[in-house]
């Protein structure tokens, strides 16, 4: 696949359903953060975004949040709550984040995604660590 282009695309991360990554034979998911799984104004995990982790999490599949963000303890949590663990300042595009996360949880690239929202930083990481990029295109918003 293009290094310009996702391999797959999503209108939100809750479209991404354990069915589709039991089918992928994804085992590990890396999350971008910030207008992929909240938007800026949530300061706590919506009740959505619970429930996608823990239906990963059923499907064994799990997740480790990387994020350019770097307000550690915001991160910290807002992570704690899901049961996730997180990486702030990974300074995506930089792929070595991705890289030492897979050899931490000892997953190979071919198990890997990394879904996020922005091409410059999470398409591109992904495809520097050579793991699938799978793209959403926002955050809905909050009626
Ligand atoms: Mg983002």
């Amino acid at each position: 696949m293009s290094i310009f282009s996702a391999d797959k695309k999503f209108e939100k991360f809750e479209d991404v359903t354990p069915e589709i990554l039991k089918k992928e034979k994804v085992k590990l998911l890396l999350c971008d953060l910030d207008n992929t799984l909240r938007l800026h104004s949530e300061k706590e995990p919506a009740d959505e975004l619970a429930e996608w982790v823990e239906d990963c999490r059923k499907a064994k599949v799990k997740i480790v949040i990387i994020s350019n963000n770097g307000r550690k303890k915001m991160m910290q949590k807002f992570c704690e709550p899901l049961g996730v663990p997180c990486v702030w300042w990974a300074r995506k595009p930089v792929s070595v984040k991705l890289t030492e996360t897979m050899e931490k949880y000892n997953f190979k690239p071919s198990e890997t995604v990394m879904l996020g929202d922005k091409w410059s930083t999470d398409v591109l990481a992904a495809k520097f660590a050579k793991v699938r990029a799978w793209k959403v295109e926002h955050r809905r918003n909050i009626v």
